[in-house]
C-alpha cells in the first residue's frame, strides 16, 4: 500500500494510475478502523478496482468539541488492517492539506429538508461539514465509485445530494451495516464504551428489531414513544427514535402499509453518542 500525505502527490499518482486501472474505488473514513470499514474496502477490492482509502478526522463536522477531542485514533493498527485487506492507496492528509484556505471558507451546500431532521436537527452544521470534506476529498480523489456505509443512512442521502448539486459523476455504492455478534452496529465510538455501557449498547439494535417485528399500518406515534421510553429506562439519553420514508426521509406518524420505511435511532450512553438504523 502506498501512503500519501499531500493532495498534489496523490493527484499525480492517480493521473498515472489512470493509464493502468480502468476503475477506481474510494472509501473515505475517519480512522479507528473496524471490520465495518474493512468490508467497504473488500467490496471495492472484489470489483477489481484500484482501492483508495482516506483517513482524516474532519474538524468541521463535529458540532461538539469534546467529541472531536475524544475521537479515537489507532493509526498504526489501521494501516495494518488496510494492508491485510489489500487496500492499494492510503491518503493521510493534515488539516492544512484539506483546508488550505481555512476551515470556514466555503459556500454552504443547499441540502434543504435533509439537514433539518434527525442528525441534521440534533447536530447543527454537521452535514455541512460532511459535505465540505467529502467534496474536497472527491476533488482530490475523483474515483469512479464512492463506497459508503448504510450505518450512516442520512449521511448517504446527504452525500448523494451533494454530488448531484456539484455535478460529480462518481457513482455511490451503499454497503450493508456490519454488526457485532450481539447485533450492535460496529462503530469507532464503541471503543469509548466501558464494559457496562458496551453490554447495554445492544438495546439500540433490539429496539430497532422490535419496531421491525411489530410495525403495522396505522398510527406509529405510540410505537416510537414506547421505544424512546424503553431506551431511557435502560439508561440511555435518547435524541430520537424515528420512522421515516426510506427514499425521502420524510418522518412518519402514520403508515399506509405500502411505503418503504426505515427506523433510525440516536442515543447517548454517558458521553458516547451512538446511531443505528434498520430498513423495515
Ligand atoms: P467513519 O470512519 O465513521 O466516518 O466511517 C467511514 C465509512 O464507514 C462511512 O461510510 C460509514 O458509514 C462506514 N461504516 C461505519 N461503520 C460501519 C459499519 N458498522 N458497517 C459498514 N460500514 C460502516
Amino acid at each position: 500500500m502506498i501512503v500519501f500525505k499531500k493532495a498534489a502527490d496523490i493527484g499525480q499518482f492517480l493521473d498515472q494510475a489512470g493509464k493502468k486501472y480502468s476503475r477506481t474505488g474510494f472509501v473515505p473514513t475517519m480512522g479507528a478502523l473496524h471490520q465495518g470499514h474493512i468490508s467497504l474496502i473488500e467490496m471495492a477490492k472484489n470489483s477489481g478496482e484500484l482501492v483508495i482509502c482516506s483517513i482524516f478526522v474532519n474538524p468541521t463536522q463535529f458540532n461538539d468539541a469534546k467529541d472531536f477531542q475524544n475521537y479515537p485514533s489507532t493509526i498504526e493498527k489501521d494501516i495494518d488492517q488496510l494492508e491485510k485487506a489489500g487496500c492499494d492507496v492510503l491518503f493521510l492528509p493534515t488539516v492544512k492539506e484539506i483546508y488550505p484556505d481555512g476551515l470556514i471558507n466555503y459556500d454552504p451546500y443547499k441540502l434543504g429538508y435533509l439537514e433539518t431532521v434527525l442528525e441534521g436537527k440534533y447536530r447543527p452544521g454537521h452535514f455541512q461539514g460532511v459535505c465540505q470534506v467529502v467534496h474536497r476529498l472527491m476533488t482530490i480523489i475523483p474515483a469512479n465509485h464512492l463506497y459508503l456505509g448504510q450505518k450512516d443512512f442520512q449521511q448517504c442521502m446527504v452525500i448523494k445530494k451533494m454530488t448531484e448539486l456539484k455535478g460529480l459523476s462518481t457513482k455511490i455504492i451503499i454497503c450493508p451495516t456490519l454488526r457485532e455478534a450481539d447485533g450492535l452496529a460496529m462503530s469507532s465510538r464503541n471503543m469509548r464504551l466501558n464494559e457496562e455501557s458496551r453490554a447495554k449498547a445492544v438495546e439500540i439494535f433490539k429496539t430497532l428489531s422490535h419496531i421491525k417485528a411489530v410495525i403495522k399500518p396505522g398510527d406509529l406515534v405510540a410505537l416510537k414513544k414506547d421505544a424512546v421510553k424503553k431506551l431511557n429506562d435502560a439508561g440511555f439519553r435518547t435524541d430520537y427514535v424515528e420512522i421515516a420514508d426510506a427514499g425521502t426521509l420524510e418522518l412518519k406518524d402514520n403508515w399506509n402499509g405500502k411505503d418503504k420505511l426505515v427506523a433510525l435511532c440516536a442515543a447517548f450512553l454517558g458521553e458516547v453518542r451512538l446511531i443505528d438504523n434498520m430498513l423495515l
